[in-house]
């Protein structure tokens, strides 16, 4: 399969293009035709998978551009601040294409920085779940936009004990956003906490 045929946009192949890959990866493959199609996605997908492509490209491709005071319209929470910063760089890479504008919030940085880029409006942000918490109790962030929600390495998440957290996230966006969550491993602990917080979700599996 080629990236030409999972039907993302030409802007999207131009990122695909600047990103240096050549051929999608399994994860992609299966994952990006559903992402357009506005499904919910649950996928079995570890680090090294190519999962962030799986995810950010056709998220980013239907994506609206948020007005005013408006944003983010799709939020990436993930465990760690380097998973969240190799994500921030892909999103990155692909809004040069899509124009969308990137913040990433993790915690052990100043909240100064974090809080002026939220001010200032955002379409893609991606967090850590304790510093996103923090971020809502201070009224310096809202979720009622969020159009695209992804969970990232949710079981790793939960290990961390970030659950609560978890839930308070989810329960601040729309109930009818999109949700994709990745996980390398989906068991019931997974499927119990979060994943029937979806909607008639697809399985990948690779
Ligand atoms: P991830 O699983 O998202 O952490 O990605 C693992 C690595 O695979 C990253 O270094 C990506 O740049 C790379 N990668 C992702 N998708 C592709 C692709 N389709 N072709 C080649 N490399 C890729």
């Amino acid at each position: 399969t080629d990236f030409t045929e999972l039907g993302l946009s030409q802007k999207t192949l131009d990122a695909v293009a600047r990103l240096g890959y050549e051929a999608p990866t399994p994860v992609q493959e299966q994952a990006i035709p559903l992402v357009l199609e506005g499904r919910d996605l649950i996928a079995a997908a570890k680090t090294g998978t190519g999962k962030t492509a799986a995810f950010s490209l056709p998220a980013l491709d239907g994506l609206e551009h948020a007005k005013g005071g408006q944003g983010p319209l799709m939020l990436v929470v993930t465990p760690t601040r380097e998973l969240a910063q190799q994500i921030g760089e892909v999103c990155s890479s692909i809004a040069v294409s899509t124009h969308h504008r990137i913040a990433t919030v993790v915690g052990g940085l100043s909240y100064e920085p974090q809080i002026s880029k939220l001010k200032r409006g955002v379409d893609v942000l991606i967090a850590t779940p304790g510093r996103l918490v923090d971020l809502m109790e201070q009224g310096a962030v809202r979720l009622g936009d969020v159009e695209v929600l992804v969970l990232d390495e949710a079981d790793r998440m939960l290990d961390m004990g970030f659950l609560p957290s978890m839930r308070k996230i989810i329960g601040a966006t729309p109930d009818t956003r999109q949700t994709l969550l990745f996980s390398a491993t989906i068991d019931r602990s997974i499927m119990n906490s979060v994943g029937k917080l979806l909607h008639d979700p697809a399985l990948v599996e690779i």
